[in-house]
């Protein structure tokens, strides 16, 4: 089974129904055919805005999330990234392996600092992409499944692991990019030309699943539709109907035109209410496990505990590896 590497940051209090049905379902399908390794890089969290108060909360949260969605903390190799202290060890030395020149033209960072100048960003924002290297190089996966922004990220990483490997001998295997396993992608509900986005200014067009049953019909009921009254599947012409429906079809899976020949003659608010049953049928059952196991911090810690120390046996062993190639007197 290919060897495969991902995370989510610990940014915002509930999934969305974006996250959920484009990333997470398919991370628990893949679950068989990969051997997973999925942390919560909560080191990477301190290089934007954070809050010291909810930090460590958000974490457990999004674990719990992800279980309650279905990833098995057997299955799944299921840590927090400032549990393992060898992600910040290995940074240290990949950094001085890393050009200054190199660092600099990682466009992410320019992005993140193209308003504010660089003068007032933070250092750690600059070595990110280094530290991401280490929490993929440590784990040696086959595959490290990124979007477009994190592309040039994981380029420096293969980088990286060949220059080490070529001067200090064959420590890393040098990972592939690959296109993340998605799901349907879910678009805003007052907003449906942009994404679901736990960014976007108003949480109103957003489906939270860890809101309550009442608060996500409401948000469904309130979604944008248009002032026509046919209810057929037109991403330029009718975005809003379209988005309800494609989020009907991937939570029941039911096909569109079978959705369309259903819902032809009825109106909006038929369709709106089936929306809703389908979504609260779908991800309440979710929350409440979510909250079953929040309920329990110290069996959530003890979970985590558990995915810590697989994660360590792993990073311990390339990380010996690498302070012995790079001549360190060893700790004993
Ligand atoms: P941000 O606005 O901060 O970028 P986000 O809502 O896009 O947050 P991410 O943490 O960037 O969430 O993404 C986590 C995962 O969820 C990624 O795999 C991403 O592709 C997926 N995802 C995010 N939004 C959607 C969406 N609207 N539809 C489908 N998948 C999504
Ligand atoms: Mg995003």
């Amino acid at each position: 089974k290919p060897r495969v590497l991902s995370g989510m940051q610990p940014s915002a209090d509930s999934l969305h129904l974006g996250n959920y049905l484009g990333a997470l379902k398919p991370w628990v399908a893949s679950q068989e055919s990969q051997e997973n390794f999925f942390f919560i890089p909560d080191l990477h969290a301190l290089t934007s805005s954070f809050d010291p108060a909810t930090l460590a909360q958000r974490t457990r949260t999004t674990a719990a999330q992800y279980i309650a969605g279905g990833i098995s903390p057997e299955k799944t190799v299921l840590f927090v990234q400032s549990h393992v202290p060898e992600h910040a060890e290995l940074m240290w030395v990949l950094s001085t392996q890393t050009g200054f020149g190199e660092a600099s033209r990682m466009t992410q960072f320019k992005d993140k600092t193209a308003k504010g100048g660089t003068e007032a960003a933070n250092v750690g924002l600059f070595t990110y992409p280094i530290l991401m290297a280490a929490d993929i190089l440590l784990y040696q996966p086959d595959r490290v499944p990124v979007g477009d922004d994190q592309k040039q990220h994981v380029e420096l990483t293969r980088d990286l692991a060949q220059r080490f490997n070529h001067r200090f001998g064959e420590v890393f295997k040098v990972p592939e990019p690959s296109i993340p396993v998605t799901g349907a992608r879910i678009y805003d509900l007052q907003n449906p030309t942009s994404k679901m986005s736990k960014s976007a200014p108003s949480p109103a067009g957003r489906i939270d699943i860890l809101d309550e049953d009442a608060v996500i019909a409401k948000r469904i009921k309130s979604a944008v539709t248009d002032a026509g009254s046919e209810i057929r599947f037109d991403r330029e012409e009718k975005p809003g109907v379209s988005s309800l429906l494609d989020i009907l079809s991937t939570v029941t899976g039911t096909p569109l035109p079978a959705l369309e020949e259903q819902f032809a003659g009825k109106m909006y608010g038929h369709l709106k209410v089936a929306v809703a049953e389908a979504v609260v049928a779908e991800v309440g059952p979710v929350r409440e496990r979510a909250k079953e196991l929040l309920a329990d911090p110290a069996e959530m810690d003890r979970i985590l505990a558990q995915g810590r120390d697989r994660a360590r046996a792993t990073a311990t062993e390339t990380l010996d590896a690498v302070y012995s190639a790079v001549g360190l007197l060893r700790r004993g």
